[in-house]
Formats: structure tokens, C-alpha cells, sequence
């Protein structure tokens, strides 16, 4: 993408901003995903057109082949989170094909990243992956612990709770301060319906 001179890239830049043709179909994908125990994924083209409808019946993942992928380039996936978690280090790396913005659809609202610049860098998904694994290796050691001390079962649910939160903050944290340094917006869209 991106035009040839400054002045048909500053028409595009300004279309982009008045009229978000995607936004009526990638929100009602979303208000029909939310809350679903299952993750479903929907992308949706910049024309408001759906690409792809899928789910795997997994929990936590929905898988892409090679002809899927292609399709992502310029535009939006949405996908909802059963757990109510930000992005994934896998959700990131995504961005790889070209999306202009991921999407997850939690119980309260939907968890947006969005490319600011057509030269986004797509080397944050790595990087946050990195950042994540010191707080995981942290966490694992607490829990390991934990289960030489023979604790009981509503103990160690609690601990379980406490670090499972732990992480989650320590990802959102972390996009809120790094994402616009590659050139991309991390914002929280509360719901509206
Ligand atoms: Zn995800």
C-alpha cells in the first residue's frame, strides 16, 4: 500500500478517518462472539466485506492456514477471548501479514491494536513474548513452590488467581507503554450495545 506522491497519501490518510466502512460488520461479529465459551475469529476487509468466519472449538486458539493468512493483509481480525485477557504474544505475531488491526472482544469491551503507520514495526509480537517469559518464569517458580508446600486445594486456587492476574496486568502494562514505540495504538473500546 501507499500512495505514490504526499497528496494522495494524505487523501487516503483522511478517507481512513471518516469513514470506517469495516466498523457496522466487525461490530456486530462481535456482539455475537462475545461471551462465547469458544474462540471464534472474524476478518473483515477495510470495504466492511467478512474475509473469514471460523472457529476450531478450542478455547484459547483459532488456527489459520497459508490461503487465510494472505487474505489478512489490510485488514481487521477480531476474535474473542472467553477469558476476558488482552492480546496473546500469538495474537501479535499475526500483525506479521499485514493486518491494519486486531481485535479482542472481551465481556465489557474489546481490546484494539492498531497500526498508526503504514511501516508499522512488526517485531513487537517477538519482543513482548521475550518481555513475558522473565514475569512467567517468576510466576512458575511461585507456583512451584507452592506445590512442595503441600498447600490446600482453595489455597492454591487463590495463588492460581493471584498469578493469572499478575500476568495479565503485567501484559497490559507492557502494550500500553511499548506499542506506540512500533507504531501502533493500544486502546481499550468499551462496549456500547
Ligand atoms: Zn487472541
Amino acid at each position: 500500500m501507499g500512495g505514490r506522491g504526499a497528496s494522495s497519501q494524505m487523501q487516503k490518510n483522511s478517507l481512513a478517518v471518516s469513514s470506517e466502512k469495516w466498523r457496522p460488520n466487525v461490530e456486530a461479529s462481535e456482539n455475537r462472539i462475545r461471551g462465547k465459551k469458544t474462540e471464534t475469529a472474524i476478518l473483515v476487509g477495510m470495504d466492511g466485506k467478512i474475509l473469514i468466519d471460523k472457529s476450531d472449538g478450542h478455547k484459547s486458539q483459532v488456527g489459520f492456514n497459508g490461503q487465510e493468512l494472505a487474505l489478512m493483509d489490510g485488514a481487521i481480525l477480531t476474535h474473542n477471548h472467553p477469558r476476558n485477557s488482552t492480546f496473546s504474544d500469538e495474537d501479535l505475531k499475526i500483525m506479521v501479514h499485514g493486518l491494519k488491526e486486531i481485535r479482542a472482544v472481551a465481556v465489557h469491551g474489546t481490546f484494539v491494536m492498531k497500526k498508526t503507520r503504514e511501516n508499522a514495526d512488526i517485531s513487537m509480537g517477538k519482543d513482548y513474548a521475550l518481555a513475558q517469559k522473565e514475569h512467567l518464569n517468576q510466576t512458575n517458580k511461585i507456583w512451584a513452590e507452592a506445590q512442595m508446600k503441600r498447600l490446600g486445594l482453595l489455597e492454591m486456587d487463590k495463588l492460581a488467581d493471584q498469578l493469572n492476574h499478575s500476568i495479565e496486568v503485567f501484559r497490559r502494562k507492557w502494550l500500553a507503554k511499548n506499542a506506540k514505540n512500533y507504531g501502533f495504538i493500544y486502546t481499550y473500546e468499551r462496549r456500547t450495545a
